[in-house]
């Protein structure tokens, strides 16, 4: 039996494990912290189920949706996201609306931009000329200029690169159509623990280690250091958690950016509008988004629970996708030996969704 071990239980790391076991490998699970899922993990304030930041689940991929959904119970769920433009004081449909335009003071100005881009074909893999010739100056500097860069903690929009796919969402000024995704699924877990169960039931007879940190590799000598200096070694090694720190940073520090996550507790049924789920704040405020997680959870209780994200140096959670960072992954990449895999967040150095991890699962299972 070939013996696989995986580098972090999240999703790509717990899909990993799920998915080899059914194919009669010996699966061990390193994973630092005292719960499976990182950030999707469920906890609960005051009864009010909560993530680390909203967990929606969302994509067009039927073999992700089919292997979620055998493990767990999902319900059609439709975020509806707004913006408050503090410039403006007003609260306007994210991804930008046509309709939203006429309401905004210098809608003039933006109808004549508009009307110009229209011509304009986009050549650019800059993110803030990416923005400014799809959408002009003025719904640039609004919904996305100080928000971008709060978002990533950085100086400049220009320092990152421009994926169309996950910088608008597909189109950048929407008719009609409300939802944040479009994709033909989209949902939350029915039950109240979340996606809890999902991990539970991928780590059944599996060797899962957690409040274990991975500390270092070997590897030329195929040797997964602990925080407890013990090693282990096996035939496969699945990583799923940053590369830098794995590879004792020899080519310097991968750039993340953070999160600190403030949960407050309100005595009232509803706090934003029964539609809304969460508000991005697009200004100089520190926050980037609230969020009122009964509207995802589905949680009944006559209080409710707003989560507030503020970009921070505490953590490592966002990629800074940036064309320096991009170039030092690749020096890692080359490193890696032929029996290890990296998937996942960060072990792509990517900045990519739940059902991309799945996928990134689903894929290497086939190859293994
Ligand atoms: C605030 C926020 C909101 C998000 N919202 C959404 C959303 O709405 N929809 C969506 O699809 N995606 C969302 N995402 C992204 C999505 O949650 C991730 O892409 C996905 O969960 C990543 O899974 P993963 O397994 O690749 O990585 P992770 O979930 O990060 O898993 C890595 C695991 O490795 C562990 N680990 C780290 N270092 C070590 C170590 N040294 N040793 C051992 N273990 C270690 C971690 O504790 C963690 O459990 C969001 C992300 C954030 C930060």
């Amino acid at each position: 039996m070939k013996k696989v071990l995986i580098l972090g239980g999240g999703f790509a790391g717990c899909t990993s494990a799920y998915l080899l076991k059914k194919k009669n490998f010996d699966v061990t699970v390193i994973e630092a912290g005292s719960n499976p899922g990182g950030g999707v993990w469920t906890n609960f304030y005051s009864g009010h189920p909560y993530t680390f930041g909203p967990r929606i689940f969302f994509t067009k991929n039927n073999d992700v949706i089919n292997l979620l959904t055998n493990l767990i119970e999902m319900r059609q769920f439709d975020t509806i996201s707004m913006s408050f433009v503090e410039e403006d004081s007003k609260l306007y449909n994210y991804p930008i609306q046509y309709e939203d335009i006429n309401k905004m003071p210098d809608s003039n100005e933006i109808n004549s931009q508009l009307a110009n881009i229209e011509k304009t074909k986009i050549t650019t893999n800059n993110f803030e000329d990416y923005w400014i010739s799809a959408i002009g100056k003025n719904l640039y500097q609004k919904f996305v200029k100080n928000y971008s860069k709060k978002m990533w903690g950085i100086e400049s929009n220009k320092q990152l690169i421009a994926n169309f796919e996950w910088v608008n969402r597909g189109t950048p000024i929407r008719k009609e159509d409300k939802r944040l995704y479009q994709d033909q699924y989209q949902g939350y877990p029915v039950s109240i623990q979340g996606y809890n169960d999902y991990f539970k039931k991928c780590l059944v007879d599996i060797n899962y280690i957690p409040n274990t940190r991975v500390s270092g590799y070997d590897y030329e000598n195929n040797k997964i250091y602990l925080s407890n200096k013990e090693f282990l070694t096996a035939d496969i090694i699945i990583n799923t958690i940053h590369v830098d720190s794995l590879f004792s940073n020899i080519f310097g520090r991968l750039k993340y950016c953070g999160r600190d996550f403030i949960p407050i507790w309100l005595p009232t049924e509803y706090a934003m509008p029964k539609e809304i789920t969460w508000i991005h704040y697009t200004g100089d405020e520190p926050h980037t988004r609230v969020t009122e997680f009964k509207k995802i959870t589905n949680y009944k209780s006559d209080s409710t629970l707003l989560g507030i994200e503020i970009p921070s140096n505490r953590g490592r959670y966002y990629p800074i996708q940036s064309e320096p960072e991009l170039k030092k992954f690749q020096q890692y990449k080359e490193l890696f030996p032929n029996n290890f895999y990296s998937i996942g967040r960060m072990g792509k150095f990517i900045y990519q969704g739940i059902p991309d991890a799945i996928e990134d699962s689903i894929n290497l299972s086939r190859i293994l």
